[in-house]
């Protein structure tokens, strides 16, 4: 027999901080997760404005003998929603946002529910930008928290690497500071355990030293996937650190919202970023080139129209997808690959992607967290649009029979940012960081106040 939570140490803080309850006006809108394919029915939603809000909520919820759920904007919202949420307080942080750089430091502090594109837009103007991903709208906490594939980040590691310092609030309600000489086993677990450890309102974090970048994309008609992909894969084996690109199969329905070269139309896709010379990229780009895109619009760009690079979706869209992490891809890889995707096939999917890991991706940062590199050499990740519950169910049988078919070439990791459905997440982790992320999450929330996306 379920029991209705007694709310009201949570209605209790009035003007305090945004609370919407079942019913309420505001609950349908404030339930509402970026990813519009995923349906939350929490107990209740809190918008705190101020860090002090987040710990009444956190208190309050504590006394009311509810969970929490830290929330920036939903991106990742998917595997929240295979379980039951009747127990749980999300914690929206749309509310706590801003952005302060330290120009000379090259750092910037970050409120807990800020988003990639505010960081992007304030470290420009220092010739300065930030590890982001390739969507604007992603919050800088749920992606630095659970790793983070930059465009940079051949180069420079995963994103979560750049962490210098969190505030977060713990389960017993406490604001506390986590670094590398302040609370150490915490800022460990943090950096990779995601929202388990507890809601995070501010995050210092390295910048980055480009104030412009050569970036861009190749773009061809589907048909000559075949000669694309085996030249992308050879490319890719010898290319070096500076370049971290992506390839991907794309299937765009008729729409009149999207360009021509989109509308309608199936399309294999090059991008991402080079940090060298135009003359160096210009020459490394050189056997990608020879293949004739119609498109190209690699070029040096302010690093703030990096973020448009990747087409990703303007605003909250509803989707599905699955991942895997692959070793090298040999000749019968691509095969299974273009047999799934390639011309004349009609795999349901929005997009098949191989991100390309290895480089910096793959070395275990010095003075690291829980999550500090990926071992692989690239990234899978299927993704249909799910505008409806068939679709749904449609899009991720059609996303997993590509991740399935693709089983001998993958790894045992996942990439905790790229896992949409619930997973096994001892998979994120070497063993024993693992067991020791365990322990921390069991010291500072012995109760398993949080409930995060991914459950350590
Ligand atoms: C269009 C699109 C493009 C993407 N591109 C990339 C990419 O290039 N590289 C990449 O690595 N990933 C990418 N992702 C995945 C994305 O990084 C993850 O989904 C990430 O977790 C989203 O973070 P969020 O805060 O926006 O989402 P949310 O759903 O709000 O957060 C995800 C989880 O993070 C935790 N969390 C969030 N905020 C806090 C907080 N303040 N305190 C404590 N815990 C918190 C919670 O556990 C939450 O469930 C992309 C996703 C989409 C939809």
């Amino acid at each position: 027999m379920t029991t209705t939570p007694d709310l009201t140490p949570l209605t209790r803080l009035g003007s305090g901080c945004e609370i919407h309850l079942p019913g309420d006006p505001g609950y349908d809108a404030a339930r509402t997760p970026w990813n519009l394919a995923v349906d939350l029915r929490p107990a209740a939603v809190a918008v705190p404005r101020t860090p002090a809000e987040v710990q009444a909520v956190v208190r309050a919820a504590a006394q009311a003998g509810l969970r929490v759920a830290p929330q920036s904007t939903g991106h990742g919202a998917a595997a929240l929603a295979e379980g039951a949420l009747d127990d749980v307080v999300l914690l929206r942080l749309h509310a706590l946002t801003g952005v302060t750089v330290d120009p000379a430091a090259r750092t910037a502090r970050v409120l807990g529910g800020t988003l990639w594109e505010d960081v992007v837009a304030a470290a420009a103007p220092h010739g300065l930008t930030a590890p982001h991903g390739s969507a604007p709208d992603v919050g800088v906490a749920g992606f630095l928290l659970s790793g983070g594939l930059s465009f940079y980040g051949r180069r420079h590691g995963l994103s979560v690497n750049t962490l210098r310092a969190v505030e977060i609030v713990t389960a017993d309600g406490t604001l506390r500071r986590a670094s590398a000489t302040e609370e150490p086993d915490l800022f460990w677990a943090v950096r990779g355990g995601g929202g388990n450890l507890g809601v995070v309102v501010a995050l210092e974090l390295d910048l980055l030293p480009y104030a412009d970048v050569y970036a861009g994309m190749l773009l061809w008609d589907r048909e000559r996937a075949p000669e694309v992909v085996r030249a992308w894969v050879e490319w890719s084996r010898t290319a070096p650190d500076s370049a971290t690109t992506s390839l991907r199969v794309m299937s765009f329905p008729p729409l009149p919202e999207l360009p021509p070269f989109l509308s309608g139309r199936d399309l294999v896709v090059v991008d991402g970023a080079v940090l060298e010379s135009d003359a160096d990229a210009d020459a490394l780009l050189a056997p990608l080139r020879a293949l004739r895109p119609e498109l190209d619009t690699f070029g040096r760009m302010p690093t703030t129209a990096l973020l448009q690079v990747h087409m990703d979706p303007p605003g909250p869209s509803p989707a599905v997808g699955e991942h895997s992490v692959l070793g090298a891809l040999d000749e019968s890889g691509i095969e299974v690959f273009l047999e799934q995707v390639g011309p004349g096939t009609r795999s349901g999917l929005l997009f098949a992607e191989l991100r390309h890991l290895g480089g910096a991706f793959g070395v275990p940062a010095a003075g690291g967290g829980a999550l500090a590199h990926v071992p692989g050499e690239y990234a899978l990740l299927c993704l249909a649009m799910a505008p409806t519950p068939q679709a749904a169910v449609a899009g991720r049988a059609a996303a997993f029979s590509v991740v399935r078919a693709l089983g001998a070439w993958s790894r045992t990791g996942l990439v905790p940012t790229f896992a949409e459905s619930k997973v096994d997440t001892s998979r994120f982790y070497d063993g024993e960081d693992w067991v020791r992320l365990c322990r921390v999450r069991d010291a500072v929330d012995p109760e398993r106040r949080f409930v995060a996306n991914h459950g350590i």
